[in-house]
């Protein structure tokens, strides 16, 4: 780790922010790397117990350099989904050996590449297995295995599940099996990842349970990867994924089976949003305020095209006014500049808001910039992180120059 990581401190507050919109403009991202590195931390911490404990920081929450840098110094892996993911993976430094690619639906040429980076490969459907071996019989590689598991614990296929395009059935495991032994191809380990925010840390054991049976029956693995899917608190009194239970019922349950297995395991995790989340804010503008019939609107100067989440998930983020911290809570629809419905926030309690304030909505670090667009034609924001109390540009805002980088004007 870099001595220069070592003594950061929590620096975000409210005048800080106001500084650093009026610094940068808005609409604004930014990032506190302490947050990121105090999350790194906790999870480490709390499975302390487990001697081979790799954490790969899923890098589609948030794909700025820097992150990625960062992360990698604090000791992190990177789990990665595209092919681009893994090139910004080696860029910002990381060892191919501690990036996993963990694809979905792209093509064996895709695959090709990553092989030819000498990445770590997790494949989830027969069809790629059988032609990945058939083309690098020696090249071991992970299976994303799809539990079936629902919520309540049982052990069952439901249509739902079915249904879902992850993973490798586990029902599938004697074809897969067939398919190892047809191509002389090893497996070096087994991953799974549900997906969801792990409210509830009951379906994350029963999942964890099939994981353990299915590894049991093959030889010299390396690792088990739990994937992800940690939750973390959006509003004050919101559930986060109880840490300490989930680790001590891992931590034992994993020993138990090393001991049975025979070998030293490793065990993954792979946290996007509980890494970083909580260190964004998304500072706007409040361009006008305006009453209707039945509502106050306050229109800001951004919209889903830079902060997808509220329209796309129904996700809650929590909206502050932090340039009238003294003025009386008022309800508010917080909307965007988009030219078409566009709520950051729907009838929220809000400390008075006037035109030219400044907005900060919340956990903005993770799932935001990176599913951000130039829809409507606007520029993407600018990206700026605080470290060590000083504040650096780590995204330029876009300009009309990138808005047109690839038209290919015609004469006509
Ligand atoms: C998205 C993703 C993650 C991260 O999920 P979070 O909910 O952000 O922690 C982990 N693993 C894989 C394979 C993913 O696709």
């Amino acid at each position: 780790m870099m001595n220069e990581l070592e003594n950061i401190n929590e620096t975000v507050h409210r005048e800080h922010l106001i500084k650093l919109a009026k610094k940068y403009g808005t609409p604004l991202y930014i990032y506190d790397f302490f947050k990121i590195k105090k999350q790194y931390m906790k999870m480490k911490n709390a499975f302390s117990g487990i001697k081979n404990l790799i954490i790969n920081y899923a890098c589609k929450a948030n794909t700025n350099l820097n992150i990625l840098k960062f992360l990698q110094k604090l000791g992190s892996g990177l789990d990665t989904v595209s092919i681009q993911e893994v090139e910004l993976g080696l860029k910002a430094g990381f060892k191919p050996k501690k990036i996993i690619f963990t694809p979905n639906c792209v093509s064996i040429q895709e695959i090709k590449k990553a092989v030819g980076f000498g990445v770590r490969i997790t494949l989830d459907n027969l069809s790629i297995l059988e032609q990945f071996g058939e083309n690098y019989s020696d090249y071991s590689v992970g299976i994303r295995i799809n539990p079936h598991i629902m919520a309540g614990g049982n052990l069952k296929i439901s249509v739902g599940h079915i249904d879902s395009k992850f993973g490798i059935s586990y029902y599938q495991i004697p074809h897969m099996k067939r398919i190892l032994k047809n191509t002389g191809l090893k497996i070096e380990g087994f991953h799974m990842h549900t997906g969801s925010d792990i409210s509830n840390i009951k379906t994350f054991l029963e999942v964890s349970k099939v994981l353990f049976q299915t590894a049991i029956d093959f030889k010299n693995l390396d690792y088990i990867d739990f994937g992800s899917g940690f939750k973390v608190p959006y509003t004050k009194n919101d559930i986060k994924t109880d840490l300490t239970s989930l680790s001590n019922y891992i931590t034992e349950k994993f020993k138990k089976f090393c001991k049975n297995y025979g070998n030293k395991m490793t065990l993954i995790f792979e946290p996007g949003k509980f890494l970083v989340s909580e260190s964004g804010y998304f500072l706007v503008h409040v361009n006008v305020i305006k009453h209707t019939t039945s509502t106050v609107f306050a229109g800001v100067d951004s919209g889903f095209n830079h902060f997808l989440r509220p329209m796309f998930y129904d996700a809650y983020h929590c909206i502050e006014n932090i340039s009238n911290p003294n003025g009386r809570f008022r309800f508010y629809t917080v909307v965007g500049y988009i030219c078409e419905s566009d709520t950051f926030g729907l009838n929220r309690k809000i400390k008075e808001i006037r035109e030219g304030d400044i907005l900060c909505i919340k956990n903005a670090g993770a799932y935001c910039f990176s599913m951000s667009s130039n829809y409507n034609s606007r520029y993407r924001p600018a990206e700026v992180m605080i470290l060590n109390g000083k504040d650096f540009l780590i995204r330029k805002r876009e300009t009309m120059q990138d808005i047109i980088r690839n038209i290919v004007e015609i004469n006509m």
